[in-house]
């Protein structure tokens, strides 16, 4: 690796019949909404949209999930893994329980959906965090 070249990081679903590699990410985002969580069985974490480069996607599957946007997910074992604006779909978000080498020290920048967000979990620190009135306001583009 040159002194210039990004560090990578690889990622898998439980099966390994989807395997990724992408830059390591500076830092993550959080989302609360109801898909995020329902999608994933939990808020979605993971780092900024960014350029995957796919080593395997056979068992890949696309659901659309709203006029503006679809998720991805192995159709063999299930994982939940990705989401990607129909708009951009070069760039995609991908949870970090999909990433088998996250650098430590990583930081969630900013909670998306936050009055979406049940009670009964919080993240600790301070940090941005967005109604879902501040996040279509600052993307609309992505608004049905
Ligand atoms: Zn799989
Ligand atoms: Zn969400």
């Amino acid at each position: 690796m040159t002194e210039n070249e990004t560090p990578k990081v690889h990622g898998h679903c439980l099966c390994k019949g989807i395997r990724f590699t992408m830059d390591a990410p500076a830092y993550l985002n959080a989302c609360h909404c109801d898909d995020c969580r329902r999608f994933g069985g939990g808020p979605f974490i993971g780092p900024d949209f960014a350029d995957l480069s796919f080593d395997a996607d056979p068992t890949l599957q696309w659901y659309r999930s709203s006029d503006w946007a679809e998720r991805g997910f192995c159709s063999r074992c299930g994982s939940s893994m990705f989401y990607r604006i129909i708009k951009n779909p070069s760039k995609i978000g991908v949870t970090i329980g999909a990433l088998q080498d996250l650098p430590n020290g990583l930081s969630i920048k900013t909670e998306f959906f936050i009055d979406r967000k049940p009670d009964c979990y919080v993240f600790e620190g301070e940090r941005e965090r967005l109604t879902a009135e501040q996040v279509f306001a600052l993307y609309p583009e992505d608004e049905a």
